[in-house]
């Protein structure tokens, strides 16, 4: 175990031994030299906790020792920035070598800085560098390259503006558009960076030696000028930033105008006069638009976007999966529907995406509630009905899946599926808690000569062919209560992973490599038993689909 008096006097010998002191007021407090570049720098660290969760400060000491250029990208708030993205793991067991390795990451940051590594920073950084006024919600989609045009307006929700956004049009699923002004965006495939040694052009003058000096933007400064002169805003999204600018028409001459003392038409040839008084204001763009925020997280070949979607049940396992397939690109355009007939119970809540407000009220419908509150651009359609009366819906789905963890409704899915094949379904997944939670499966249905559903158990009261419990158990098959329907305990966290799985099985199959088709997890260590991914074979004395012609 860690001793924190021991800690403190092992740190005060390192640096000691390290050539620096003890300045205070804190109870760590040193200043020190590091040899930059071949000059002395004098810092001052500051260890505000010896278990290091937050990290040791180091700052300059006399800021006049390294030239402005290289501090303007080493130097935060709370310091030197000397430690990036994951953060620097250092040891609480080890305090004298872990205070030793702050030292030298300093020295390093700074050392780097005289190799250039400024420059790629600033690239990098170049969103805070353009030092943006307000940050704008983009939810057009992404482009690689060309321009689109829409509207910047201000979201505003119950009479109150709740932020800036950008999109085709100004219409936002539960919000109102306020004062919608056009804008252009352009899509730039090359970084965006300083240009003819402007970082943020402040004046008309200076934005325009920005423009005319970074070629890359690909883009005319009378292009350009002319827009602003409109009054619209001006985009442009490069893979480092993402940065708009609007020019501010001083008030003299925005009210000659309106009193048509002056001519709207003129407007560029007097500005053009006042290039170094006009200014410009500057604004961030940040990308919160529906895919992006699935594909960040997963690659683009194995997104959910564009496949419809049939979810057969928004019960515990369905509520769960439907949140995580719209979290993996599906729910947009209408393209996933949800079908329950049931409404949520007060005993439901406990193990189910919807909570308290939504007792009493059709599942399905409050499904499509709730996902389109996670985000404004999910649009989702609900059925509050039997899911089998409504087949031809479902059939001309690419995917339906099964969320009902039923077995007679498990067995009439894979019964139309195997036998309607003049619609659009090319797959039927399955997903299930085994016996009372002991464990979760997944099973993936492509109709192509592998087992179905009922080849995993061919007979009502006989045994399965991959349990993921023991059947026999009697915990494994405590009965239902009668009291609340036909409710039987187990936890939340097995519907998760129930969804998970069948999650994880659908995106393997929308990037082509469906796997193995039953995939096993045990969720109670004791009463459930493993089973390794397998692709079962079909079953000749399977009553679904022996002799089915597409068998092999
Ligand atoms: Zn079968």
């Amino acid at each position: 175990m860690m001793n924190t008096g021991l800690a403190l006097r092992e740190i005060d010998a390192t640096l000691r031994l390290a050539g620096f002191t003890y300045c205070g007021p804190g109870f760590a407090d040193y200043e020190g030299p590091l040899a930059v570049h071949g000059h002395p720098v004098d810092i001052r660290l500051s260890i505000p906790d010896v278990s290091f969760v937050r990290r040791p400060r180091v700052v300059l000491k006399d800021r006049s020792q390294i030239p402005l250029e290289i501090l303007a990208h080493i130097e935060s708030g709370d310091g030197i920035c000397y430690a990036s993205g994951a953060g620097l793991p250092i040891d609480m067991y080890k305090p004298g070598e872990a205070i030793l390795r702050v030292i030298e990451e300093a020295r390093r940051t700074l050392e780097l800085s005289y190799r250039g590594r400024g420059r790629k920073e600033i690239i990098d950084e170049y969103q805070q560098y353009w030092s943006p006024t307000i940050a704008i919600q983009v939810l057009l989609p992404k482009q690689i390259s060309g321009s689109a045009d829409g509207f910047v307006y201000f979201a505003s929700r119950d009479g109150k503006p709740e932020f800036f956004c950008l999109d085709h049009t100004p219409n936002l699923r539960g919000y109102v558009a306020r004062h919608p002004t056009a804008a252009r965006v352009r899509f730039v495939d090359q970084s965006i960076g300083p240009g003819g040694g402007i970082r943020a052009p402040a004046t008309l003058r200076q934005l325009q030696q920005w423009i005319e000096g970074q070629p890359a933007l690909g883009v005319s400064w009378d292009a350009v000028y002319s827009e602003l002169c409109e009054g619209q805003y001006l985009f442009f999204a490069g893979p480092n930033a993402f940065v708009g600018m609007k020019l501010t028409v001083p008030k003299a001459i925005e009210t000659a105008i309106n009193r048509n003392a002056i001519r709207r038409d003129s407007l560029a040839r007097l500005l053009a006069k006042k290039a170094d008084k006009v200014s410009i204001e500057r604004f961030a763009g940040s990308w919160s638009n529906l895919d992006h925020t699935s594909k960040r997280n997963i690659a683009e070949a194995a997104s959910l976007k564009g496949i419809t979607i049939a979810l057969v049940g928004g019960g515990t396992i369905g509520g769960y999966l439907a949140r995580l397939l719209v979290q993996s690109g599906a729910g947009g355009d209408e393209q996933l529907s949800i079908f329950d007939s049931q409404a949520l119970s007060e005993g439901n809540i406990g193990r189910h995406l919807l909570g308290f407000e939504y007792i009493g009220k059709p599942k399905a419908t409050s499904l499509k509630t709730e996902l389109e509150r996670y985000h404004p651009q999910v649009s989702i359609k609900a059925f509050d009905e039997n899911a089998l009366d409504c087949w031809l819906q479902i059939a001309n789905c690419d995917l339906i899946i099964d969320a009902t963890g039923e077995w007679n409704v498990q067995s009439a899915l894979n019964e139309r599926f195997l036998s309607d094949r003049s619609h659009r379904a090319q797959a039927l997944l399955h997903t299930w808690i085994f016996m009372n939670g002991a464990g979760v499966q997944s099973f993936l249905n492509l109709r192509d000569g592998h087992a179905c559903f009922r080849c995993l158990k061919t007979s009502f009261d006989g045994p399965w062919r991959y349990p993921a419990g023991d059947e026999r158990q009697e915990l494994n098959l405590q009965p239902a209560s009668c009291g609340d329907g036909s409710y039987v305990p187990f936890s939340a966290d097995a519907s998760m992973m129930a969804a998970s799985v069948a999650n994880r099985a659908a995106l393997d199959w929308a990037a082509g490599r469906p796997g193995a088709r039953l995939r096993t997890v045990a969720v109670d260590l004791e009463r459930g038993r493993y089973q390794k991914p397998v692709t079962p074979t079909a079953l000749n004395k399977c009553p679904a689909c022996a002799g089915d012609s597409s068998r092999t």
